[in-house]
């Protein structure tokens, strides 16, 4: 008798940055969907973790500590997850506490230039969706629409949060390079988020990889909630070229996205050697 494979989820959000449940409530709602290894990833920040590894721990789910780090690369945000980090480690915690001072000084910034166009009180109402310490374009898209401003979380990000709309800051966030070493620093392997969603061009892709694998970088998202079936097959030959583990995360937020399940990941395509096979994966 063979064993049943186990259930890998490798991305998701708590409202320790812009999810909307509690650790807690998340590893029960993974549990329950038949999850059996999760990462919390929230974005800059491990504050998540000592809740989510305690309700883990009692449910019999297994809980990696992660994190996703805001990443500027040649002129672009990128996402880097650093799964299986250690929480204690203080070049991380010193490197995203400093993502976390930008995040505070943009949301001010992105709440003067709402309201020079007209709309005011922003800065005060992302404050009070975020529940966490960190503060994100979620939480202003949460207020905008619970302001009446828009009908739709994704209607604002498009009408007021990305380039050349009148909320958007660029990012000042690490540098790959750094972003990296702190991964590393902290005994966890890279992985890039959603690669597809960058929009990148096959060539600024492939130079991204290499980037990242020099900078000692593991593994490609390969299947992510907001990877269509063309992506996982483009991530996956890309992963194969670029000698790249494969990872699979759904970047769940929260029941408010019912496009965005748990646990109803597609397996990874075959010929794509699992992050979770390396001899890297839970060594510290
Ligand atoms: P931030 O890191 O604060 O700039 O915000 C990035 C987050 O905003 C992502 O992790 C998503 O949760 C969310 N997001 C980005 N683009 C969109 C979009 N078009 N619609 C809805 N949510 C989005
Ligand atoms: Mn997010
Ligand atoms: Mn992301
Ligand atoms: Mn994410």
């Amino acid at each position: 008798m063979g064993r049943m494979p186990l259930h890998y989820d490798l991305h998701s959000h708590s409202i320790a940055s812009d999810g909307t449940l509690r650790p807690v409530e998340l590893v029960t709602a993974a549990h329950a969907a038949g999850v059996d290894v999760l990462a919390l990833t929230d974005h800059d920040t491990l504050d998540g973790l000592v809740e989510a590894g305690d309700a883990a721990r009692e449910l019999g789910l297994q809980l990696v500590p992660g994190v996703e780090v805001s990443v500027s690369w040649q002129s672009q945000t990128i996402h880097i997850l650093g799964l299986n980090v250690d929480p204690a480690c203080k070049t991380l915690q010193a490197g995203l506490e400093g993502l976390r001072e930008f995040r505070h000084w943009r949301a001010r910034e992105i709440g003067r230039r709402l309201a020079r166009a007209g709309i005011g009180g922003c800065y005060e109402g992302a404050c009070a969706f975020a529940r966490g310490n960190i503060v994100g374009r979620t939480h202003f898209a949460q207020h905008l629409v619970a302001a009446g401003h828009a009908r739709s979380v994704r209607e604002v990000f498009k009408r007021f949060l990305v380039n050349n709309k009148p909320g958007f800051v660029t990012g000042q966030w690490a540098s790959l390079e750094t972003a990296l070493d702190w991964i590393q620093s902290a005994g966890g392997m890279a992985v890039i988020a959603h690669p597809a969603r960058y929009r990148m061009t096959a060539s600024k892709l492939r130079r991204l990889v290499a980037e990242f694998r020099a900078g000692g970088g593991a593994g490609l998202e390969v299947v992510s909630g907001s990877h269509s079936k063309d992506n996982v097959s483009a991530m996956a030959a890309l992963c194969r070229n670029g000698e790249l583990l494969a990872s699979c995360g759904s970047d769940y937020h929260g029941p408010e996205n019912p496009w965005i399940k748990l646990g109803q990941l597609p397996t990874l395509p075959a010929g794509c050697r699992p992050v979770w096979e390396s001899d890297r994966w839970l060594v510290q």
